[in-house]
């Protein structure tokens, strides 16, 4: 399944009063990983608003993360969410990555194209150095 392409800016002010009201402080350097704009998560043609995942609860909060969920006309509000973590695999390696209930399929079902394009061409374009880095050494 194609993951929804949907993208909006992130009102920083907004998102600041949502982190300060989930942990006690935040620091410049915490902000620097505070997006500017979010892509859709979300498998296509999902119900419900988009949602992105913005922001990782310092450790009191470690089954939430707060996301940033939107409609269509970009009305932006952020809401903190219980992970799915549904497994991909019997063994867990791949934990689902959205939130709790959810729309559409989980995250390991989710495929970004234009992500898959990309690296197939930086693949394609460094196929001489991966096969040079990767050789056996023996
Ligand atoms: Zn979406
Ligand atoms: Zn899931």
């Amino acid at each position: 399944m194609r993951q929804c392409t949907a993208t909006a800016e992130v009102p920083l002010t907004e998102l600041l009063i949502a982190i300060l009201a989930g942990q006690k402080r935040v620091t410049d350097s915490d902000l620097a990983y505070a997006p500017d704009t979010v892509r859709c998560e979300l498998g296509v043609w999902h119900e419900d608003g988009h949602a992105a995942f913005v922001w990782d609860w310092e450790k009191h909060k470690p089954r939430e993360g707060l996301w940033a969920r939107w409609t269509p006309d970009g009305t932006m509000r952020f809401e903190s969410l219980t992970w799915c973590g549904i497994p991909g695999s019997p063994d867990g390696d791949d934990a689902c990555t959205l939130y709790l209930d959810h729309a559409r399929e989980h995250s390991w079902k989710v495929r970004d194209p234009e992500l898959e394009a990309f690296s197939r061409r930086v693949f394609a374009e460094n196929a001489g150095l991966i096969a040079r880095l990767t050789r056996k050494r023996n």
